[in-house]
């Protein structure tokens, strides 16, 4: 677990630390200008609105992405500032900036979504401190915040490396002690697979289960496991471990023209992640179609479409049989832009997990039941349990 804390004060403070060079660096923490607060807001601006009796109703956030809930940021906050923890979801694309009370850590209580700024650093930071202030103001001032980057997340609270998304994110790079600074609170991160497994373990389809293990089907495969609400190691280990073997790696020619970073041919990424299987269909049904558009005509009796639904699960399920040994997960929950079109097919996926850790033992799988949210539900949720970290 990358980890980077520091007390919270609207005061500037004098910092001393290590530097690289054996000596100590002196540095000034400053609280946030004033000026912060009239800059342009962002993209998109998500809340909750207020109920007549003054008590902030919660919604979902995804019920805000959705437009069923409409409301700009409003009122004056009734929850206390103490607490509330913050949540930042830094994409290569996009930026997620969320509110939850801990207490019930699956409704955000509001949320700002806006581009990530890839060149500037200045600006990059800027634009997450503006943006947790403009949610401060209207809902409360969270006592933390937790960080979710697509990196490998190391427990000084720096950086594998970002850089062919964001680019000054070189190898090493502090980001927790930089937001840190940012924000004048305590931070910490983590790997993005980690936290939608942690989101999903406090509050999405993994509750109540004791070990979580997540697949994210996406751009790549995203892998996360969780043991008693707390991601399981001090670091991701595991985060990576999509790139097991699934098939040969000479089969599909137009799966493997550009062979996968992690030098295994035929790996679980290259078959079941959402770029293979888009590659896939348009192998299959032409370049006009889609996978969207795929299972919809599987679910319409389409032939040739139902035969590329069973391709996929029968890989998945190579796959999963695999996860079921290696980690013993209580459920596996599936999520990313495929896991929307297995729906109709989860109890056959169920029926495929064949394999099992001890008598008696078997995993659940379902899909994920938090969306956009779930990001930032996991980065906040750094701050609800402290102890693993310790153990790991
Ligand atoms: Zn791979």
């Amino acid at each position: 677990m990358g980890i980077c804390e520091r007390r919270h004060s609207r005061h500037p403070l004098l910092w001393v630390r290590p530097n690289v060079q054996g000596g100590l660096s002196l540095h000034l923490s400053r609280p946030w200008p004033a000026s912060s607060l009239d800059d342009a807001g962002p993209s998109h601006v998500l809340s909750a609105p207020e109920l007549p009796d003054g008590n902030r109703k919660r919604h979902r956030a995804r019920d805000v992405l959705r437009g069923r809930v409409g409301g700009q940021v409003s009122g004056t906050a009734s929850c206390g500032s103490s607490r509330l923890l913050c949540g930042i979801d830094v994409g290569g694309t996009r930026t997620k900036v969320g509110l939850i009370d801990p207490k019930d850590p699956s409704a955000v209580l509001a949320m700002e979504v806006f581009d990530t700024e890839r060149n500037s650093e200045e600006l990059f930071l800027g634009n997450i401190r503006k943006s947790v202030q403009r949610l401060t103001d209207k809902v409360g001032n969270p006592s933390a915040a937790g960080v979710s980057i697509g990196s490998y997340a190391f427990r000084d609270g720096s950086i594998d490396g970002f850089s062919s998304m964001i680019r000054f994110m070189t190898h090493g790079y502090p980001l927790a002690t930089k937001l840190s600074d940012a924000l004048c609170k305590p931070v910490r991160i983590d790997n993005d697979a980690r936290l939608i497994c942690l989101a999903e373990a406090v509050a999405g389809s993994g509750r109540g289960f004791s070990r979580v293990l997540t697949i994210t089907l996406g751009t790549g495969i995203g892998i996360g496991i969780c043991q008693d609400s707390k991601p399981l190691g001090s670091e991701p280990f595991f985060h990576l471990a999509g790139h097991l073997k699934v098939r040969e790696g000479t089969e599909f020619p137009w799966l493997d023209e550009t062979p996968c970073y992690c030098g295994i041919s035929g790996c679980a990424e290259s078959t079941c992640s959402g770029t293979a299987l888009a590659l896939h269909v348009r192998h299959e049904l032409g370049k006009g179609t889609d996978v969207k558009r795929m299972f919809e005509m599987a679910s319409q009796g389409d032939l040739k479409a139902k035969a590329v639904v069973d391709w996929y699960i029968t890989y998945l399920l190579r796959a999963l049989n695999q996860y079921v040994y290696a980690y013993c997960p209580d459920v596996i929950v599936l999520g990313g832009g495929v896991a929307h079109g297995l729906s109709p097919y989860l109890n056959r996926i169920r029926a495929g997990i064949t394999s099992w850790v001890f008598e008696g033992q078997r995993t659940e799988v379902r899909l994920t039941s938090l969306e956009e949210e779930a990001g930032v539900i996991g980065a906040a949720s750094l701050f609800c349990s402290d102890d693993w970290r310790a153990n790991a």
